[in-house]
């Protein structure tokens, strides 16, 4: 599963520095992805081959505030709830300020790992201001620079040797059936299609509560089969019972994501794709996710609205042309069906492990058709791919001696 990071911490002390520290790596790689880059919130890093997700608590709170711990916005104790690492930056050009004190008696009550991270220690062995953190009663504080770098992989390391291990995610990945989450705007119709999926399926443990987090796992079978829904916000009850909408939070979505091993990208054939739409996929695939692209209420529309329909989406979503493509109507259950033969699919391949003389094999052919730039005059060579992870990520580790 991917690890979120929280960085939290009052403004100024470098939180967005960091953040970018981290996910700079990334940009390059995400740049082409519509919607992604511009929120920079949310990032995606790697820490010795393991992918994770870096929250910045900063762009989340007012700019103009008064006693931060009340204007602690909403969204940053979502993200706190959501972490399963929290990095409290303070300020060691600063000093400890009564703020810093207020975060971290707010912090503690949430139970999560807190790593106190004093920021700003440019010059390598400058302590001078360092006893003073103690008081905070977090622990030994991990000195870095953002800026420079120095520090970060000692702490990283620290982080993810407390986290659940690789292994773990294996393990977890071997579960029985695919984890199905929808995604989607409001009103495409993501409830009424979880209801007609579950509908006249053997759902196992009905409404079983999820353990952190606000999405609900459906366990049901089909056709002999196990699957889980990953409900998020309740889907299920609120078709039910008719409830108004909520507003589409990113780390409920993100947190859906994560758990998924398919994602239902749930469109509305009468109103295309808006900016959120492909936001949201951008997110799915740099979370590594595989996706399934459901165009709902294709009831009631004439030919040539679906040709239309059709063709915008080949055009808005080029960048994820290997994405399988449904016309459904979850209102009518037409073409419902159809969807497992995907979910399936995407679940084996997703899990499939690829040798290293299978991926080398790939790594040539691409070279072939794609030289490697050259950097300070010379060539940079390519020798090795293996594979990183399963279900999957999108990345492998390139050797290069
Ligand atoms: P945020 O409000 O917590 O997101 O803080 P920013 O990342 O915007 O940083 C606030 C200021 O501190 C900026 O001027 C940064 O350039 C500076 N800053 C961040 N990290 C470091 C660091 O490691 N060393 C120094 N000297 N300045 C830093
Ligand atoms: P959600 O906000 O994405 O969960 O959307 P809902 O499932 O609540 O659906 C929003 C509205 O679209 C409701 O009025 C549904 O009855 C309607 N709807 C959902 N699926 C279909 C469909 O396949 N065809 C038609 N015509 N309407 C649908």
């Amino acid at each position: 599963m991917t690890a979120v990071i929280a960085l939290v911490g009052r403004p100024n002390v470098g939180k967005s520095t960091f953040f970018n520290r981290l996910t700079r790596t990334r940009e390059a790689l995400v740049a082409d992805l519509p919607g992604l880059t511009r929120d920079r919130h949310y990032g995606t890093a790697q820490f010795e081959g393991r992918q994770y997700l870096v929250v910045d608590t900063g762009g989340f709170e007012p700019e103009e505030r008064e006693g931060l711990v009340a204007a602690m916005a909403a969204q940053t104790r979502l993200a706190i709830t959501e972490a399963d690492a929290i990095c409290f930056l303070v300020d060691a050009k600063e000093g400890l300020s009564t703020q810093d004190a207020e975060i971290a008696q707010e912090l503690r009550r949430g139970g999560k790992p807190i790593y106190l991270v004093v920021n700003k220690m440019d010059a390598k062995g400058a302590v001078s201001e360092l006893p003073e953190f103690y008081r905070l009663g977090l622990g030994t504080p991990y000195t870095i620079s953002a800026a420079h770098g120095h520090g970060v992989e000692p702490l990283l390391e620290a982080i993810f040797s407390d986290l659940p291990t690789p292994e773990d995610d294996i393990a977890d990945a071997t579960r029985k059936g695919p984890r199905i989450a929808m995604l989607g705007r409001p009103n495409v119709g993501k409830s009424t299609l979880v209801n007609t999926m579950l509908g006249e399926k053997r759902v196992l443990v009905f409404d079983e509560p999820g353990t952190t987090r606000d999405s609900i796992r459906i366990p049901y079978e089909r056709q002999g089969k196990p699957y889980v829904m990953i409900d998020t916000a309740g889907m299920r009850r609120r078709a039910r019972v008719g409830e108004g909408l909520e507003k589409l939070s990113v780390l409920k979505t993100l947190s859906a994501l994560r758990e998924a091993d398919v994602v239902l990208l749930v469109l509305d054939a009468r109103l295309g794709i808006a900016e959120q739409d492909a936001h949201l996929v951008g997110v799915a695939v740099e979370l590594g996710r595989p996706i399934v692209v459901v165009v709902n209420k294709w009831d009631g529309m004439n030919p040539e609205e679906r040709k239309a329909v059709k063709q915008e989406l080949e055009r808005r979503l080029d960048f994820i042309r290997y994405a399988p493509v449904y016309t459904i109507s979850a209102l009518h259950g037409t073409g419902v069906g159809d969807l497992y033969k995907s979910i399936d699919q995407l679940w084996i391949d997703s899990r499939r492990h690829f040798s290293t003389a299978e991926l080398n094999r790939a790594l040539a052919d691409v070279i072939e058709t794609h030289q490697p730039p050259m950097v300070g005059g010379r060539r940079i060579k390519l020798r090795y791919c293996h594979q990183g992870g399963r279900t999957p990520s999108p990345w492998c580790f390139m050797g290069t001696n």
